[in-house]
């Protein structure tokens, strides 16, 4: 896909379903058919496939456009490493070196509160748009995740 996003309907022209060509040019319709490949890995985990969609949908144009634009972008589920939390970023090879963007999400986020599942995905997604880097004045990684994630309206439960 081309990084530019004007004219939209260049995308939807572009995108991977030629069902997509037969739709009129709506953003709705344009991010709808690509969030189903970053949803498809957590098929059996129907309550955690709906949170990713839940935070997917939420985020920024920006944000999602970036996602969609990168084929190094990724969210997978794992369920077989220890120790790891409840998320991870795994580095991905990339031109310019610094590509950390698939987001690997634990099964178990499935059986955790709603509101807890939401913040941790959104802060993984945060982690991914900042390339695992720091927000504006914000250097701390883990900061800068957790204030672009509550910009977006996750914000970790107290
Ligand atoms: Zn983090």
């Amino acid at each position: 896909m081309t990084l530019d996003l004007e004219p939209k309907i260049e995308l939807v022209v572009t995108g991977k379903s030629s069902q997509l060509a037969s739709l009129p040019p709506f953003t709705v319709h344009l991010f709808a058919m690509p969030f189903s490949e970053y949803i498809a890995p957590f098929e059996e985990y129907p309550v955690l496939q709906e949170r990713v969609l839940a935070v997917l949908r939420q985020l920024p144009e920006d944000v999602q456009a970036d996602f969609l634009n990168d084929d190094r972008f990724r969210v997978e589920i794992d369920n077989y490493v220890p120790g790891v939390g409840w998320s991870f970023l795994m580095p991905a090879p990339g031109i310019d070196g610094n590509g950390s963007r698939c987001v690997i999400l634990r099964s178990k986020l499935a059986d955790a509160t709603e509101g807890f599942a939401h913040y941790v995905i959104a802060h993984e997604f945060a982690h991914a748009f900042l390339r695992n880097g720091g927000w504006g004045e914000i250097t701390d990684i883990e900061e800068a995740a957790d204030a672009l994630a509550a910009s977006w309206g996750f914000t970790r439960p107290a």
